[in-house]
């Protein structure tokens, strides 16, 4: 069902996020990607691979475009939010510091958590973030508290690379990100919209 060209992420996009990495909030979006071979569904199992000693979990609020953007404005970008998804961005920390580039810290296979595509609501401002680590809240965030907005973040991307239907946008974690370990079960929720819980094992 989810079969997107790709999916683009937004780093630092909350400030108390970025400060407790020791980061500056970017003056303009920070972005990367994640491969499409790294989605999982919900109840799949993230599995931290032997390289890394810090697979961390990133709650976030995902969107699905749902008509092609190229050059878009912001209102253009807003009509082009076909649904929301609770998302796991999950990281392997240490080797993102290591290598620079974020390519193999985000890219894992199972490293992209999606839930279930909920409604857009009326108010995107509106929306909650919240992930919990085995049952303990961990993370707080509330979409008014983003740097850059959503369409803003879709008017931006689609400046660079054009959106096709279907792509997703995972659109930055609050602070409060922490690590992974064998046994965890961690969910990240959008209040009334989506939710993604996932187990945690070893690569084997
Ligand atoms: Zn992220």
């Amino acid at each position: 069902m989810l079969r997107p060209s790709k999916i683009v992420c937004v780093g630092r996009n909350y400030a108390a996020h970025a400060k407790e990495l020791g980061n500056e909030v970017p003056k303009q979006p920070l972005i990367f990607l994640k491969p499409p071979s790294s989605i999982i569904r919900g109840g799949a199992s993230i599995r931290i691979p032997t390289v890394s000693k810090q697979v961390e979990y990133e709650g976030e609020i995902g969107v699905v475009v749902s008509r092609q953007l190229r050059r878009a404005t912001s209102g253009q970008s807003r009509t082009a939010i076909g649904g929301i998804f609770a998302a796991n961005d999950v990281t392997a920390r240490d080797l993102q510091k290591s290598d620079g580039q974020w390519t193999r810290a985000k890219g894992f296979d199972t490293f992209c958590a999606v839930g279930e595509v909920g409604e857009v609501p009326a108010d995107l401002s509106s929306l909650t973030i919240t992930t919990r680590l085995n049952g303990e809240v961990r993370q707080s965030g509330r979409a008014k508290d983003m740097v850059f907005d959503i369409p803003s973040l879709l008017s931006y991307i689609s400046g660079i690379m054009t959106l096709e239907v279907g792509d997703l946008v995972l659109t930055g974690t609050p602070d409060g990100v922490g690590t992974l370990a064998a046994g965890d079960v961690v969910e990240v929720e959008i209040a009334g919209v989506s939710q993604v819980n996932n187990p945690v094992s070893f690569d084997e």
